[in-house]
């Protein structure tokens, strides 16, 4: 017979922004919380685009999930694949066959790539989770390297397919990286032979931002060299290239898929009916239909605000809906008058790094949003980014090197290993 473990009041299973408010929350009023999370640290999804690109070592964008809840007895971690959810009865199960049972549940798993059933979406490397990004890192290391031995004028090209933020960073990094880290780590002949590309349906960049942002970003990643592929959607990806609906072949060297996300196996498997993005449509209060207890959060969810306004898959999004749901769950257990309350999420807008000084940011509620762009914009995005930063110590780290990158152009490039230690050459 099975072991379940039923002495948690709350299962959170997830230690993404939203899992770890949730647990944070509760733990702070001494619910007993399991949460479980796949690996055993918190990834930090904003700064993943640095990692793909050489900037960034892993333990700027992990932190350990042990580290976070030091200090707390009440908050058990285990590191395990939830592999089986029983929304009826509360309990997930893992892929070792052990089974938890808590009071309430509270799906937090966020998502991972959607490839949209895009022909050769194999060739490409999506970019959700810091081991996405160490692949797409020790890749773009091994092709740069291999370049310079064979050091044949071959033209290299990578490509970004999607324009939304996380492309739009991606690609502007990828500018960056060729435009300064190239000249001063290799040659300035490699960097000459290197093109960036960033493709996408729509025919703007940005496009959920307003049309000055879009204008601008375009505009700034134009001038980093970045070629604009935009309006046609991607027909077929082979082994080295990217060819477009209009008939347009775009060489490829390496692909990062930006290209959109859903749900992840979790929820898909969970049972319970899934709308949009393969993602549930939860009540305002952030449970899922039908079931009073359980919960479902951050990028695993469709969640609205109390004026039934679809909300973004966005970290602070999900942030703030795990510490909702958390009083919540707060207020059902201890009582006292409390009732639940449909999710009260403030928007505080959105903002894109393009490139270095240049970004593009829109503050604020809806219609009373600001738009800033430029260094007043990189301005803002350091400091929201310093603030959504779980560690003291990225804190610190992350102050004491975006200025100093900013001022002298000098960008770091890391060694980025596999975590089984292998090289990254040899598949
Ligand atoms: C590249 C990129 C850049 C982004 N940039 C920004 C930005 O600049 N600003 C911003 O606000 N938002 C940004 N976002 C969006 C933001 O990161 C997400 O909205 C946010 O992380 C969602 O939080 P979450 O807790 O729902 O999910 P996540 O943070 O994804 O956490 C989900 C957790 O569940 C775990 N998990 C998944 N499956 C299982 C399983 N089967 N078993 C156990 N554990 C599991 C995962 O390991 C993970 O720790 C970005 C996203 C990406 C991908």
């Amino acid at each position: 017979m099975r072991h379940v473990d039923e002495n948690y009041e709350v299962i959170v299973v997830g230690g993404g922004f939203a899992g770890v408010a949730a647990a944070r929350t509760l733990g702070r009023k001494g619910v007993r919380v399991l949460l479980i999370d796949k690996n055993p640290y918190h990834q930090f999804q904003p700064l993943l685009y640095q990692v793909a690109t050489l900037q960034l070592g892993v333990s700027e964008v992990a932190r350990s999930l042990r580290d976070i809840f030091r200090g707390q007895p009440n908050i058990r971690l285990v590191a395990a694949e939830v592999t089986g959810v029983d929304a009826e009865r509360k309990r997930v199960t893992t892929s070792d066959g052990k089974s938890y049972e808590g009071r309430f549940l509270i799906l937090a798993s966020g998502a991972e790539a959607n490839f949209f059933n895009t022909p050769g979406a194999e060739h490409t490397y999506p970019l959700y989770s810091v081991g996405d990004a160490v692949k797409v890192g020790g890749t773009l290391s091994n092709v740069l390297e291999d370049a310079d031995r064979a050091d044949d004028g071959k033209q290299l090209d990578f490509v970004v397919i999607g324009a939304g933020p996380t492309g739009v960073e991606t690609a502007g990094a990828l500018a960056e990286t060729v435009k300064y880290v190239l000249p001063d780590y290799f040659s300035p002949w490699l960097a000459n032979r290197c093109r960036v590309h960033l493709v996408d349906m729509v025919p703007n960049v940005l496009n959920v931002f307003s049309d000055k942002s879009k204008e601008y970003a375009g505009r700034r990643l134009a001038a980093m060299g970045v070629q604009l592929h935009l309006g046609t959607p991607v027909a077929e990806i082979t082994e080295d290239k990217v060819l477009l609906k209009d008939g347009t072949e775009i060489p490829a060297t390496l692909v990062v898929w930006a290209g959109g996300l859903k749900a992840g196996a979790v929820v898909a498997g969970s049972g319970l009916p899934q709308g949009r993005g393969g993602r549930i449509d939860v009540n305002p209060d952030l449970t899922a239909p039908g079931f009073d207890d359980v919960y479902v959060l951050g990028d695993a969810a469709n969640m609205t605000d109390a004026k039934g306004n679809k909300l973004p898959q966005l970290g602070s999004c999900a942030l703030q809906a795990g510490t909702w749901a958390a009083k919540n769950i707060l207020a059902d257990i201890e009582g006292g008058g409390r009732h639940r309350a449909p999710f009260g999420y403030v928007d505080k807008g959105y903002m894109a790094m393009v490139g270095r000084g240049s970004a593009v940011a829109e503050v604020g509620p809806g219609p009373k949003r600001v738009l800033l762009n430029g260094p007043l914009a990189f301005l803002a995005w350091l400091g929201v980014h310093v603030v959504l930063l779980s560690g003291a110590l990225q804190k610190i780290r992350a102050v004491a090197t975006w200025p100093s990158d900013y001022i002298t152009h000098r960008r770091s490039f890391v060694v980025l290993s596999r975590p089984d230690g292998s090289q990254f050459h040899e598949s």
